[in-house]
């Protein structure tokens, strides 16, 4: 963290001085956060941009600013933009208006603490910063995860005919390989998790193809210029190329839980991936399953009860503010420690980077410590686990 900056302010009585000051220094990893908008933005974009959930304009009679994140933002960005914690959401509004993306992104992500960013480009990538951008601005290091189902839709407008696409699929797949240290799937978004998870191949997949792209050609003249008339929905599909991914053998991320309400939150618990999970061609992959609020604790059970699998609190932690510490403490139920890993999943706005961490660092100081004053913990134990899941998990994983 940024001198000057006392992250636990607050916690001084709960938390031993040595655990305090490990966790407040600590270098992290962020093994799931993509970049922020390059334009700069108006209030409501702003207030929209922080609600997760919601993909419409924030009511007149409310602002969004009143909820946890709202709240996080006054009381620990607020001083950044030279104002008491706690100030006005007009106040913060009025000073952070005053300076360009560029400004805010320099502010924000450099007291984050992050020594490295493991970025998803796969987000309306124009128009967000990109991981170079993101490494300039935070003097940090960066790598990517490739998007799957963008890639099978990228795949999908240019191959010749249905019984190719496999093929092509597996060759687009393994020319990416180099550039990247993982692979993602928003199948939550596209499908939900209660579908067939068989490996689809040969003439089945070829039909499911056929259906796909003939009925997108229909659409494509009407949506040809957003990009996304080929959008891939098609659990078979979806089964397929997580597979084909997953014969790789690098992470490949889920996305679990909470999101915008495009998913039914419901088909994203992820007790509903275990037909998935039992598979032999799975087994040898590490699953990163990310966010996972408010199924964390399932998460946990699955991260217990697989070796290959691991979670993260990412997101979850953002929106649930000063409850954050109570979500940290039942990600620690279950799961072994070294299936656990820090994400921030900030999106948009450089004030998510900055608080992702914060809420990190203050939920484990507050959990650990009270197990370390209660002396259930050596608190050399609780500084070598919140270790292990802000960096050392992580950079074993993605071998970084
Ligand atoms: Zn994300």
């Amino acid at each position: 963290m940024s001198a000057g900056m006392d992250v636990l302010a607050g916690l001084e009585d709960r938390v031993p001085r040595g655990l305090a000051e490990a966790v407040s220094a600590m270098p992290l990893v962020d093994h799931h956060v993509h970049g922020s908008l390059t334009k700069p933005l108006t209030r409501a974009e702003f207030e929209e941009a922080i609600n997760e959930g919601s993909p419409e304009p924030i009511p007149d009679f409310m602002t969004q600013f009143d909820s946890q994140l709202g709240f996080a933002i006054r009381r620990w960005c607020a001083p950044l933009l030279g104002l008491p914690p706690h100030a006005g959401a007009g106040e913060y509004w009025e000073a952070r208006s005053a300076l360009a993306p560029t400004e805010l992104n320099r502010l924000f992500l450099a007291p984050a603490g992050v020594a490295h960013w493991i970025v998803d480009t796969g987000l309306s990538a124009s128009s967000v910063t990109t991981p170079e951008t993101m490494a300039r601005d935070s003097g940090a290091t960066v790598s990517e995860i490739l998007r799957l189902e963008l890639l099978a839709e990228k795949v999908a407008a240019r191959t010749a005919s249905p019984a190719d696409f496999a093929e092509d699929f597996r060759a687009a797949l393994a020319a990416a390989v180099p550039g990247v240290v993982g692979f993602k799937t928003i199948a939550a978004y596209r499908c939900g998790f209660d579908v067939d998870w068989s490996t689809p191949g040969g003439r089945s997949l070829e039909r499911a193809v056929a259906r796909w792209t003939a009925r997108s050609s229909t659409a494509a003249s009407r949506t040809a210029a957003s990009g996304t008339a080929l959008r891939l929905q098609d659990p078979e599909i979806i089964s397929f190329i997580v597979h084909a991914a997953a014969e790789s053998r690098l992470p490949l991320q889920i996305h679990v839980g909470y999101g915008d309400r495009d998913l039914d939150l419901h088909r994203s618990n992820p007790m509903l991936l275990l037909p998935l999970l039992r598979q032999a061609g799975i087994r040898d992959t590490p699953v990163m399953l990310l966010h996972c609020y408010p199924y964390h604790r399932e998460s946990g059970y699955l991260a217990q009860a697989f070796s290959n699998v691991h979670f993260d609190v990412g997101l979850g932690l953002n929106h649930v503010g000063s409850r954050s510490a109570d979500v940290v403490g039942e990600a620690l139920e279950l799961a072994p420690f070294a299936k656990q890993l820090y994400s921030s999943d900030a999106y948009a706005v450089p004030e998510l980077h900055l608080l992702g961490a914060i809420h990190w660092r203050r939920s484990m100081a507050q959990v650990l410590g009270d197990w370390v004053r209660r002396s259930e913990w050596s608190e050399a134990d609780a500084i070598r686990v919140a270790g292990m899941i802000g960096s050392g998990n992580a950079r074993r994983i993605y071998r970084l």
